[in-house]
C-alpha cells in the first residue's frame, strides 16, 4: 500500500485517473488530509463510496503507529513513540516554548555514528527512514496539535540518525514539509544537524535552499573527536570545517556548532582555549549542550561552574556562545537519550574512554 504522504499532487491525480477517477479528486483528497486533518477515509463524506473503497484499498494515509505518548513534568515536551510497518521503533519529540512548536523527528532507525553519549546509536544503524516515516512524525504531532488550535513551527533533524546518512530520503521529507499543499513549513524554519558528512555538506550547499546547517562539532581537535564520535574517523576536521565555511558563504548564514560538554573528557578550559582558536575569524555561534546522563554510560555531566568557566572562556575571544536549557531530560527526551529501546537503557554497553 503506498502512503500518500510520498506522492506528489500529480502523481496521485495520475494514479487516481487509473482507477478511473477524475483527477480532481486527488486535491479534494489533499485538502481533507492536510487543511482539515482527517485522515480516516470514511470520514471524507464528499467522496462517494466506491473511490473511499479504492483508496482504503490502494492508498495509506498512515505508516506509523503510535505507541505512547510521554509528557515531561513541566509539560513543555513530549516524546512519541512510532512502531514501523517492520515492527521498528523511532521516537520523536515535541517541544514547546511560547510560541514555538519544534519537532525533532528521527531520520533513520539506530544510528551508525555511534557517538560516545547517545544513546540512539548504540546498536549501529538498523534502516533508513522513506520520506513518508519522516514526514509523517511531523503530520501527526501537528494533528495532535491541531484538536489545541495549534501547529507545528519548527522542524529539527537532531532525533535517532544522521540525516546526511539518508540523504536522499530526507531531502524529499524537507521538500513534503515545505509543500504549501502539505504542512507549509518555512525552509527557513527547518534545520538539518550533521556529524559532518563532508559530501552530505557539499551536496547541500549545492542545493537551491534555505534550510539551516547546524555542525555537531564536540570537540576542539580531531584526536578527542574521534573518541567521542568514533565515525569521525573518516573526515579530518579541516574538511569539515572547510565545508561548513562554503556552505555559510553560499547561504550567508553564520555557522551554528553544537559543542556536548562531557565532565573531564572535553570540558577543561584548554579545551575551550583551542576550540577558540580553532574557530578563529569565523561568523559563527557555539550552542554548549551540557551531556545529559544515560542509565549504562559512565560519562558525567559537567559542573555548573565549569560550564560557565568554558563559556566565559568562548566568549572572551568573541566567539557567540549560547548554553541549551535541555528540556525533556525526566522523560529521556532531551539531546542523545532517543533510544531504540526506550525502557532498556540498563542493557547499553560502556563508553570507551
Ligand atoms: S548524537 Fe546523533 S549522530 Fe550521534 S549517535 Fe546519536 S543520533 Fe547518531
Amino acid at each position: 500500500m503506498r502512503s500518500v504522504h510520498s506522492l506528489s499532487l500529480q502523481d496521485f491525480a495520475k494514479l487516481l485517473s487509473q482507477e478511473g477517477e477524475k483527477p480532481f479528486r486527488a486535491k479534494q483528497i489533499f485538502h481533507w488530509i492536510y487543511e482539515k486533518k482527517v485522515c480516516d477515509w470514511d470520514q471524507m463524506t464528499d467522496l462517494n463510496k466506491s473511490l473511499r473503497s479504492c483508496l482504503k484499498e490502494k492508498f495509506a494515509t498512515s505508516v506509523l503507529k503510535q505507541r505512547s505518548q510521554e509528557v515531561s513534568k513541566d509539560e513543555e515536551t513530549i516524546k512519541f513513540l512510532w512502531e514501523l510497518s517492520d515492527g521498528k521503533l523511532v521516537e520523536s519529540v515535541l517541544i514547546c516554548s511560547k510560541e514555538r512548536r519544534t519537532v525533532c523527528v528521527s531520520s533513520q532507525v539506530g544510528c551508525p555514528v555511534r557517538c560516545a553519549f547517545c544513546a540512539s546509536g548504540k546498536e549501529g544503524l538498523l534502516r533508513n527512514l522513506s520520506e513518508a516515516e519522516i514526514f509523517e512524525q511531523v503530520y501527526q504531532i501537528d494533528l495532535f496539535l491541531h484538536s489545541k488550535g495549534e501547529r507545528v513551527s519548527h522542524v529539527v533533524f537532531m532525533g535517532m540518525g544522521e540525516p546526511f546518512e539518508n540523504y536522499d530520503n530526507v531531502l524529499k521529507a524537507i521538500h513534503l514539509l515545505n509543500d504549501p499543499m502539505r504542512l507549509n513549513i518555512s525552509q527557513r524554519r527547518i534545520t538539518v544537524s550533521t556529524v559532518g558528512v563532508v559530501e552530505g555538506i557539499i551536496r547541500f550547499t549545492q542545493q537551491d535552499l534555505n534550510v539551516n546547517l547546524v555542525l555537531s562539532l564536540h570537540a576542539p581537535n580531531q584526536h578527542i573527536r574521534k573518541k567521542i564520535i568514533p565515525y569521525s574517523r573518516k573526515y579530518p576536521l579541516e574538511d569539515i570545517l572547510n565545508a561548513m565555511v562554503a556552505f555559510s558563504k553560499q547561504s550567508r548564514r553564520d555557522i551554528t556548532y553544537e559543542y556536548t560538554l562531557i565532565e573531564g573528557i572535553n570540558d577543561k578550559p584548554e579545551h575551550a582555549e583551542e576550540l577558540a582558536l580553532l574557530l578563529k575569524g569565523q561568523q559563527c555561534t557555539v550552542n554548549l549542550i551540557p551531556y545529559n546522563p544515560i542509565p549504562g554510560l559512565h560519562l558525567k555531566r559537567p559542573e555548573k561552574e565549569s560550564i560557565e568557566e568554558f563559556r566565559r572562556i568562548l566568549t572572551s575571544y568573541e566567539i557567540v556562545t549560547t548554553w541549551r536549557y535541555t528540556k525533556g531530560k525526566d522523560i529521556a527526551a532531551a539531546c542523545g537519550q532517543l533510544a531504540l529501546y526506550p525502557n532498556n537503557f540498563k542493557s547499553l554497553p560502556p563508553a570507551n574512554f
